[in-house]
This record gives C-alpha cells, structure tokens and sequence, in this order.
C-alpha cells in the first residue's frame, strides 16, 4: 500500500489531464477516470493509474476531485442512489474545480456535509496554459478548515488560492471574472474592427491600447486580431485557448445568478447573446477571441 495520500481523480479534459498529470509529479497516489476512452488513453500513456469508474478510483481514496464540464455531470456524478456522497467514507475531502452554477455547488455541499463529507467549491482561472504549468488560480468557497486541508492539493496544480467565502462563494466570483472577460473581449474587438475600418494598422492600435487606459488582458496577452500577438488564439486561427461555448456557458450561468439575486447585468447579458451568436455562426468550439468576426469580416 502506497504511503503517499491517494486522489480519486474525475474529468481527465483539456484541464483535468494536466491537473491530474501535475498532481501525480507533485507527489500523490492519482486514480483517475474519464467516461471518454481517449481521455483515459491520454493520461495513461503519460504514467497515471486509470480506473475503471468513479466508484473504483474513489476506494482507498483520502481526497475526491472532479473537473467537469457543467452543473448536471457535477450532479449526476455526486448525487442520488447512485452518486459518489453516498459511497464515500466519513472524512473524505471533496474538491469541484468544474465552473457550474453557484445553487448547484450549494446543493452538492450540502449534502456532501449531511453525510460528514467536507467540500470546497474551487473553480479555476488560468487556462489549459496555467493547468499545464502548474500555474492555476483556484477561487475558493467553503469552509476555511476545510480548504486548509485542500491547500497542499491546490499548492500543487496553481500558484494562488482566493478564499471568497461559504460554499458556492467560488462559483460566484469565478463568474463575476469571466463576465468581465467576456465583456471586454467582445468590446475590445468592436474597438480594434472600428479603427481597422478606418483605415488604422491593428496592430499599432492594439500597441497603443496597451499602454493606454483601453488596456487589458484582450490588448496585451489575448488580442482578437490575428497577427497582432504572435502567441495568441487569433494568430492560429483561433485554436486552442478558452472556448466560445465555454464562455457562452458562464455567461449564462452569470444571468442566472444574477437573476437569483435582483442584480442587474445588462453588459453580461449583451456579452451572452454575441457569444451565442458567435456559437450558431460555427464558431463555438474556437477560441472566444474569434467573437470578433461578428463586427469585421477581416480577421
Ligand atoms: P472538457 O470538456 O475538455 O473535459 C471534461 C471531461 O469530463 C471530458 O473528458 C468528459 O468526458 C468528462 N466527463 C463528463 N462527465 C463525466 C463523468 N460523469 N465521469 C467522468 N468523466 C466525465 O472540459 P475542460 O476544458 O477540461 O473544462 C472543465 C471545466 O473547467 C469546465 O467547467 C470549464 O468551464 C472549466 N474551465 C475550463 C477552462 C479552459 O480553458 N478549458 C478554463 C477554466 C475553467
């Protein structure tokens, strides 16, 4: 029997590969699974223990951490007759890095902690980019106990850890982030077409911007336009980097959350229906940066 503490490890995605990979070198037993076989067969070959289901990698198991698209597979993977919470064993630690909605987040740890099951929700900021490296920021709700026990697991796949408060406080903060992100985005390329269309060299526009109070992530490290950052999405054809339909989904789960409160987000909910649109003109599965097209047919 391994003395090192031992991960059940559950999404093995463009995020959850790389974290799980990231938590092995740093030391712990992973067990990981996937439903996808390519998946599977990806970390595999990179040296990782592969179980034949949820329930398998989670026996022996200290610490349980999913990484999963949406609120219904976080659901579906913990709750009811069948769900993890109820196979688990007193005193497991439960970590969600998925982004889902914050009520769902609630209502997993909830009931994670009717059964004497600590949970923390830790969705992450950083990209496929930051997972690899090692480098993510983890945005925390739950207990401070609780993440104390989690931060040399965090430690080892990110650089900070951001404590926002009770359980589904880190859902509500991650999307207030991406919602900004989404926002600028969008504008920034409005901006960048709109002087193009001028006439302006995008790129002396965008270096301008960067040093301007127009600056942002958008401007220095993710333009829109092609060419403009040799290392960004744009300049490959938008390929790689966070998806439209991944925006689009926090988006929607930033409406929603802000419906649940009274808040109103007029901007969030502007920056929701361009990524749809971005979605339905076939560009769901590119980098969100290529919501630009939608004000320029240059890019
Ligand atoms: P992904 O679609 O690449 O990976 C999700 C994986 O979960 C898939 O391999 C899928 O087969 C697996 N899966 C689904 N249901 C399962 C189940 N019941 N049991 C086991 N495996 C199951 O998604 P991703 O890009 O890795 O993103 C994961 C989460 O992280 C999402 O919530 C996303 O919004 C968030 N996120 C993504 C990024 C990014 O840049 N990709 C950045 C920050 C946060």
């Amino acid at each position: 029997m391994s003395e090192r503490p031992r991960i059940a490890f559950i999404g093995l995605g463009q995020m959850g590969a790389p974290m799980a990979v990231n938590l092995s070198k740093g030391g712990f037993d992973v067990h990981a699974f996937d439903l996808s076989t390519a998946a599977i067969d990806k970390v595999r070959a990179q040296g990782l223990v592969v179980a034949a289901s949820a329930q398998a990698a989670t026996e022996g198991a200290q610490i349980v951490i999913s990484m999963l698209p949406a609120s219904r597979h976080v659901e579906a993977l913990y709750l009811g007759d069948e769900g993890l919470l109820s196979r688990l064993a007193a005193g497991t630690l439960i970590i969600d890095c998925s982004t889902i909605a914050p009520a769902s987040a609630q209502r997993v740890a909830q009931a994670a902690a009717e059964r004497g099951l600590a949970m923390i929700d830790a969705p992450v900021s950083g990209g496929t980019a930051g997972a690899s490296a090692g480098t993510l920021t983890f945005i925390v709700g739950g207990e401070g106990g609780t993440l104390e026990r989690a931060r040399p697991v965090l430690q080892a796949m990110g650089k900070n850890v951001f404590h926002m408060g009770a359980a589904g406080a880190g859902q509500v903060a991650k999307l207030c982030n991406n919602m900004a992100l989404g926002v600028i985005m969008a504008v920034t390329g409005e901006a960048i077409a709109l002087g193009v269309a001028h006439g302006l060299d995008a790129k002396v526009l965008s270096q301008m911007m960067a040093v301007s109070t127009g600056r942002s992530w958008a401007t220095e490290v993710c333009n829109p336009w092609p060419d403009v950052l040799e290392n960004a999405p744009a300049s490959r054809g938008y390929s790689g980097g966070f998806g439209s339909d991944l925006m689009l989904k926090d988006l929607g789960l930033a409406v929603e959350a802000a419906m649940g409160v009274g808040a109103t987000i007029p901007l969030g909910e502007l920056a929701r229906n361009l990524y749809a649109m971005n979605g339905r003109a076939g560009r769901g599965g590119l980098d969100f940066s290529s919501v630009v097209k939608l004000f320029s047919r240059e890019p």
